[in-house]
């Protein structure tokens, strides 16, 4: 087993002729005390989970206090990745390079790259512009850098309740790169492909929670790459400790299996909902009430989790759980031609203890009976650096799988167990020949060097009274903001 591992996994030269992180595996869970300890000294940085193994990022200098622990413990551990910061520095000039070659146009968004914040906002103002009726966008929160949490509401007005109400939230995890790539795949497959399904469904999509701490990931620093938490000033240690984990941040069990910490990567924060993030979103979920189905993306390790994370113990509704992740995992598999194999289970005994996650807070505060916690791809050969060219098949593979079991629960359409003889190309809004000026996409610059870019969030400011919304879309927004700001 670990023969196998050691040939397949890549091995960096450094790039800043400096020792950096390396990228362990170790022969024990997450539920390991040693590695729970570990932890929360901040000696690693927890990765990927799984019940018989861990893998953790380890800083050179603690490189010997960990050996020695785990030593003790009489744990092994191999190197999967020598130097992360160089394969970090790899994938970010090839980014560079293809920019530079294609010359994109200016508010491309397509799925075969990673985006900034810059090209996501642009991405939503488009969809904003051209979705007319059937999208409003709802600001749900400002954050320190002050860019704005988005909302996007994908709805037929025509059609009258009750429909299906679904959630989806990405990005809430800033390094999860592949969890955008999904949401903003999904959003357009609803204003473009999806559109039948709006008989039966409403939806609300968050393609960033946490846009602060995805933009930082995006800088030039290659350690700014591995970042999780959003971006707030803890005022801890002279300021050295920023930010708070928001998927331990939701007001159910709060701190249990989390960090008080504030220069933990799992942070809790002071309080539940501290963070202009997730009070924001909680606000507006809570205003938007009855809910079916939540869905939350995160990266990596193939598996679908439900409920609950702050207990071992199953849901009452666990059977149902499971048999509706499983029409998600068995179209994924289908459409992947079996390569694509999740596993499914609740997230306490799959993960360990964890509280504040927003699964827990949909099912168990907001009532939604069925909320999910995706784990995208891959299981571990890459982590959070999935390479760009894995981006098509595993936005295509998860948006059948959503749209199988959303299928299933609105009792629209069949969701067979069919194969997918051949995919469909993405047609993104760039190759589609829209012109930027007719459908007001915010001004963008065209340099791609993100520290070149000079991002100024406050620019950005997405003002949907700008861009052309209908009465009946302003009152929606207008009821939304009353709603938000109460209290
Ligand atoms: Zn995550």
């Amino acid at each position: 087993m670990w023969t196998i591992i050691s040939f397949c996994c890549l091995v960096f030269v450094g790039v800043q002729g400096e020792p950096g992180p390396e990228l362990w595996r170790l022969e024990a869970s997450t539920h390991h005390r040693i590695v729970r300890d570990l932890e929360d000294s901040g000696d690693v940085d927890v990765w990927g989970h799984s019940q018989d193994h861990a893998q953790v990022l380890v800083e050179p200098e603690a490189k010997s206090r960990v050996t020695r622990a785990l030593e003790e413990a009489g744990i092994s551990h191999l190197v999967e990745v020598e130097d992360v910061l160089g394969l970090v520095e790899e994938q970010r000039a090839q980014r560079r390079k293809r920019s530079t070659r294609s010359k994109r146009a200016a508010q491309a968004l397509d799925w075969n790259s990673y985006h900034d914040m810059n090209d996501i906002e642009s991405f939503i103002n488009w969809v904003n512009v051209t979705g007319g009726d059937f999208v409003q966008v709802i600001p749900a929160a400002v954050t320190e850098e002050g860019r704005q949490v988005l909302v996007v509401h994908v709805s037929d007005p025509t059609v009258p309740e009750p429909k299906k109400k679904i959630w989806i939230e990405g990005g809430i995890h800033a390094r999860e790169w592949i969890s955008p790539a999904v949401t903003t795949y999904i959003l357009y497959q609803l204003v473009t492909e999806w559109r039948d399904m709006l008989q039966v469904t409403d939806w609300y999509i968050v393609p960033v929670a946490n846009p602060d701490g995805y933009q930082y990931t995006f800088s030039d620093n290659n350690r700014a790459r591995m970042w999780r938490k959003n971006r707030r000033n803890n005022h801890a240690r002279n300021g050295r400790c920023k930010g708070v984990d928001l998927n331990r941040n939701w007001n159910l069990k709060w701190g249990v299996g989390a960090s008080s910490d504030p220069c933990s990567e799992t942070y809790k924060g002071p309080v539940p909902f501290s963070e202009p993030e997730t009070d924001g979103l909680q606000k507006v979920m809570t205003s938007i009430g009855d809910m079916d189905l939540f869905i939350t993306f995160h990266s990596f390790g193939q598996t679908i989790l439900y409920p609950w994370g702050w207990t071992n113990n199953a849901p009452a509704n666990a059977k149902q759980l499971n048999h509706l992740a499983k029409k998600f995992a068995d179209k994924v598999k289908d459409t992947s031609g079996g390569k694509i194999d999740y596993k499914i289970g609740g997230s306490g005994p799959l993960y360990g203890l964890a509280s504040g996650a927003t699964d827990d807070w949909a099912y168990g505060r907001l009532g939604v009976p069925f909320s999910y916690t995706i784990e995208l791809p891959d299981e571990g050969r890459h982590g959070f650096l999935l390479p760009e060219n894995r981006i098509s098949s595993t936005v295509i593979e998860t948006a059948a799988g959503v749209q199988c079991m959303v299928s299933y629960l609105a009792n629209f359409g069949s969701c067979a167990r069919r194969k997918t003889r051949t995919r469909q190309p993405i047609v993104t809004p760039r190759q589609q020949n829209y012109t930027p000026g007719q459908l007001s996409f915010a001004p963008r610059q065209e340099n791609l060097n993100p520290r070149e870019q000079n991002f100024t969030p406050r620019e950005q400011n997405f003002t949907p009274r700008e861009h052309n919304l209908t009465p009946r879309q302003l009152s929606f927004i207008s009821r939304q903001n009353h709603a938000l700001f109460r209290g």
